[in-house]
């Protein structure tokens, strides 16, 4: 199974491509149907742009926010996008690690 074929998967089931044209969907659902190598070079063109997303970064505490600008593909889009419902944010594995070290933090704070 292709990562391509993943994200896609996940963008269908986290409704990410809802806004999208019909077409698009559907060429979507077409990839995760018959695996994306087996599309036409102009339907994988169709969805490029769905294949990378930038991590949504994390604010600290403080309201800080770290700018982070990781360019997420491939697996790692893949499993940023399946966490996406659990974190509100499309997030790259250091933004994932820090976050859950302020909920940590947080947790300590509260229980003190
Ligand atoms: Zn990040």
């Amino acid at each position: 199974m292709s990562h391509e074929v993943d994200v896609l998967r996940q963008l269908i089931n986290n409704g990410s491509l809802d806004e999208q044209e019909a077409m698009v969907r559907g060429i979507a659902q077409l990839a995760v149907d018959q695996g994306f190598e087996n599309l036409s070079d102009r339907q994988q063109a169709v969805l490029q742009p769905h294949l990378t997303q930038a991590c949504a970064g994390v604010e600290d505490p403080g309201g800080y926010h770290n700018d982070c600008n990781v360019i997420l593909e491939g697996r790692a889009l893949a499993v940023a996008l399946e966490q996406e419902g659990y974190y509100g944010a499309v997030l790259c594995e250091d933004c994932v690690n820090e976050t859950e070290q302020y909920a940590q933090e947080w947790e300590r704070i509260k229980r003190e």
